[in-house]
């Protein structure tokens, strides 16, 4: 299925879904019935919570089904490039292989860190390195996890700091 024809049909789906809550929360609320001005207030507040939700969800389902179309097309190619020996990539350090494959997300770097230092893998034998220089990432990876670390551990005590 075209990922746009999917982000549809959850569209679709989740507008009903959020008809049908709002019409059950309408029929909550008329079975109790308030003065003017709370029902007036109380009537704004879900309108509003609504419309959120509503926007929400429909920017999540969008952005959800093209990351994921980006992801899948994207490993095809790649497959596809290495299989034919089309690789723009370094040969693996490890087993000379050249059938590697970019990394788009590890659980050291996100999507970021695979990006910013070539992160790929060999096919062949598993091993993972800098597709541009065949050399290892493990440096690189150490200090970005360290950098990354050291900013959690700042905001951390910047935000104690701000609490107190
Ligand atoms: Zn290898």
């Amino acid at each position: 299925m075209k990922w746009w024809k999917l982000a549809v049909f959850a569209s679709i789906a989740w507008v009903l879904l959020l008809v049908t809550l709002t019409a059950g929360v309408i029929w909550y609320v008329s079975a109790r019935p308030l003065g003017v001005k709370e029902a007036d207030a109380r009537e704004e507040l879900v309108g509003m919570l609504v419309g959120a939700l509503l926007g929400g969800g429909l920017v999540a389902i969008w952005l959800g089904a093209y990351i994921w179309h980006k992801v899948r097309t994207n490993r095809v190619a790649a497959v596809t490039a290495a299989d034919l020996g089309l690789s723009d990539f370094a040969p693996c350090p490890a087993c000379s292989s050249r059938r590697v494959q970019k990394v788009t997300y590890t659980w050291w770097g996100g999507l970021l860190g695979p990006a910013l230092f070539r992160h790929v893998k060999c096919l062949n034998c598993g091993a993972t390195f800098n597709g541009l220089t065949g050399k290892s990432n493990a440096v690189p990876i150490a200090i970005y996890l360290g950098v990354g670390i050291a900013l959690v551990v700042v905001a951390v005590i910047a935000w104690i700091h701000w609490a107190m």
